[in-house]
């Protein structure tokens, strides 16, 4: 489809604007009505699962009944010898399985055993920690087959006649891939394929990425309060001194100098890299939600950074992940001085306080008022949705014209749905019709019937959706489809909505790229998300 091209300046404008949907406007739409009551299970990867055992119903631990079963047993052997905690972890180990929103777990970076473990309670222990390697190799084993389960890349000739006749569907599974290869690591977090795959590394007991092995092997220390230091220094950081401009000092001098963005206190975490006006102990908490949002993000959109090619040889073993700079972030004490600093290249910070800039790719964050409870920084879901902004433009190639023309929505809504993680004992869930803006986009579809046929709303480019005056009700109504094509049916559509993602991103998307991904038409699709929400 022919369109005019504007210029990179331009575009550059353009996108600042882009970028600046953020929380603030976005909160305008009743993110906070009330819940509702959350509802029963299985996820897709189990309904691909079932798939599996049925074309394959002799693989050995592929059957989640029988591992129930000796889990049951485990916990009811632990309580008849009277080891109630051991019972009780036991018990609760499997994760349920949940219909209606996704799961992303957390991987402890060695396999951790209790220390209330004693010599009595050993045995069963070590029973339990077998059997849950057994399952991860099962479950590995499914990664695998679903990392290879995607149609073999086109030829040079063959991508030419359909960029010409434009996309077609690519059928894959990487999203499962990576979903089942963090279930791996959780069982088995010393599994050394699974661990492989994802490139971290053994330092000691713990299992690293490489970026952390690299500044484990230049000696430098970590603690979450000063991020990580060089070598040598952290011992008299934790004494109360600082080292600034090639000196030591005391902390309580270092804190009380002004600090400018020219001058700025630096924080590194594992992945990013802070510079902040803001009080060290902002810019550490900054620093954690950060990397809590790239755990999330891995285990939901991860796979929209590999080619399915890729994905299949890096499950094979075959290839490595690069190491890559850290993220860049600033942080600012208040929202008076974001804005201050922002309007300097974005004319429209005003009506944000929070920003990802992909001119520089850096993400802008301001303190907002804490609510008295733990430190204040930024909030967590605008560092959710932010971080997903850069994560979606930064870990693969992505065009700079990413939305211009259409698809746009699609940009926000994934980082939209970011918002809606919720923390359980096993990491997160994220989605569900209680979570997020989704409650929202319900009452906005069933009480006052807004819906925006998505044939007009993926034909949208950035302009024309910015500039739509029913911008809060779109913003719902985004989250609510965000819901629905991950979590709809399933996950029925969950991987054409991250193969769409990648289409938008790489600038390789048409106005009915959704439709041909998913293989529906648009107002099958609107029907099918009215359902979606109405249940
Ligand atoms: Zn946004």
């Amino acid at each position: 489809m022919p369109c005019s091209r504007p210029t990179l300046v331009a575009v550059m404008l353009e996108l600042a604007v882009m970028l600046t949907l953020t929380t603030r406007l976005c909160a305008d739409d009743g993110a906070d009505a009330e819940p509702t009551s959350p509802r029963p299970r299985i996820t897709a990867v189990d309904a691909a699962e079932e798939k599996e055992k049925e074309k394959d119903p002799s693989a050995p631990g592929l059957d989640d009944a029988a591992w129930r079963k000796t889990l049951d047993s485990l916990a009811t052997r632990a309580t008849a010898r009277g080891h109630e905690a051991l019972a009780a972890l036991i018990g609760a180990w499997e994760i349920p399985e949940f219909t209606d929103r996704q799961v992303v777990v957390t991987i402890p970076s060695r396999l951790e055993t209790p220390d209330w473990i004693d010599e009595a309670q050993s045995p069963l222990w070590g029973e339990f920690v077998a059997a849950r390697r057994r399952h991860a190799e099962a479950t590995f084993a499914r990664a695998v087959e679903a990392a290879e389960a995607h149609d073999r890349p086109r030829t040079r000739e063959e991508q030419r006649v359909d960029s010409e006749a434009g996309p077609k569907p690519l059928a894959r599974r990487g999203g499962e891939a990576i979903a089942l290869l963090h279930r791996t690591l959780r069982d088995d977090p010393d599994h050394a394929r699974a661990r492989a795959i994802g490139s971290w590394v053994k330092r000691g007991e713990d299992w690293v990425s490489t970026s952390v092995a690299k500044r484990l092997d230049r000696g430098e220390e970590f603690d979450a309060a000063f991020g990580w230091l060089p070598r040598g220094r952290l011992e008299r950081y934790r004494a109360g001194e600082r080292y600034e401009s090639g000196k030591w000092v005391t902390a309580a001098d270092d804190d009380a100098q002004p600090r400018t963005l020219k001058k700025p206190w630096r924080h590194e975490s594992d992945h990013w890299r802070i510079r902040s006006s803001a009080p060290p102990a902002a810019a550490a908490a900054l620093a954690a939600e950060l990397e809590t949002s790239l755990l999330i993000w891995q285990q939901v959109f991860g796979s929209y950074a590999w080619d399915p090619a890729e994905l299949e040889r890096r499950f094979k073993g075959r290839g490595r992940m690069p190491v890559r700079d850290p993220y860049a972030a600033v942080l600012v004490p208040s929202r008076e001085e974001y804005v201050a600093e922002v309007t300097k290249f974005e004319p429209a910070a005003i009506r944000s306080d929070a920003i990802y800039w992909m001119p520089t790719k850096t993400a802008w964050f301001a303190v907002m008022p804490g609510d008295g409870g733990g430190i204040a920084t930024a909030e967590a879901r605008t560092i959710r949705h932010e971080g997903a902004h850069q994560l979606f433009a930064e870990a693969r190639t992505t065009s700079p014209l990413a939305g211009e023309r259409c698809g746009f929505w699609a940009i926000e809504a994934a980082a939209c749905y970011m918002e809606s993680a919720v923390p359980t004992p096993f990491g997160w869930t994220l989605g569900g019709p209680d979570a997020g803006r989704v409650p929202a986009a319900r009452e906005r579809l069933l009480d006052n019937g807004f819906q925006i046929p998505l044939e007009e709303l993926a034909a949208l480019g950035r302009r024309e959706l910015q500039a739509d005056e029913r911008l809060p009700q779109i913003y719902s109504q985004i989250s609510g489809l965000a819901d629905f094509f991950i979590n709809g049916q399933g996950g029925r559509y969950r991987e054409a909505f991250i193969e769409y993602l990648e289409r938008v991103y790489t600038g390789s998307v048409s106005p009915d790229s959704l439709s041909q991904l998913c293989r529906r038409t648009y107002p099958q699709l609107d029907d099918e998300y009215r359902r979606h929400l109405a249940r």
